[in-house]
């Protein structure tokens, strides 16, 4: 049977990775998905100078610390492609379903 989570979170962004930083440190199982690494637009940019507390930070170092943040409290982080959201809310017993091109565990 596939293991289930109490949140799945579809994309590893800045948004994502602080929803999953809230979600697993409420102590819910939670499952960080991306298409591609971690950090979403910050990856496409070189100096962030407006995020509280650097000065000036290179976006994939900032995506590397948010991603340290995002998964401290027992996050865990694959690649999957979602494809769709099968809702089976209305059986009930069942949670919906993800549909993923592929999913590789990284760590
Ligand atoms: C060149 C550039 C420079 C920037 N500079 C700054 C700056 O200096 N300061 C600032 O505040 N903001 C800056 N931004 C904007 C900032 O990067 C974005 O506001 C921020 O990244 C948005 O975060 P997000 O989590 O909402 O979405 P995103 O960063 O877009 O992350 C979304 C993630 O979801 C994943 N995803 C999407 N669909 C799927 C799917 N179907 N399955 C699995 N994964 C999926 C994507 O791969 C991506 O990783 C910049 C953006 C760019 C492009």
């Amino acid at each position: 049977m596939a293991k289930q989570y109490d949140v799945i979170v579809i994309g590893a962004g800045p948004g994502g990775m602080a929803s999953a930083l809230y979600a697993s440190r409420a102590n819910l199982s939670v499952l960080l998905l991306d298409r591609g690494i971690y950090g979403g637009q910050m990856n496409n940019t070189a100096a962030i100078e407006n995020y509280p507390g650097f000065s000036s930070v290179l976006g994939p170092d900032l995506a590397k610390d948010m991603y340290d943040g995002a998964t401290q409290f027992g996050a865990e982080y694959a690649y999957g492609n979602v494809q769709g959201i099968e809702d089976q809310a209305r059986l009930r017993s069942s949670p919906p379903i993800l549909k993923l091109t592929k999913q590789r565990r990284l760590s």
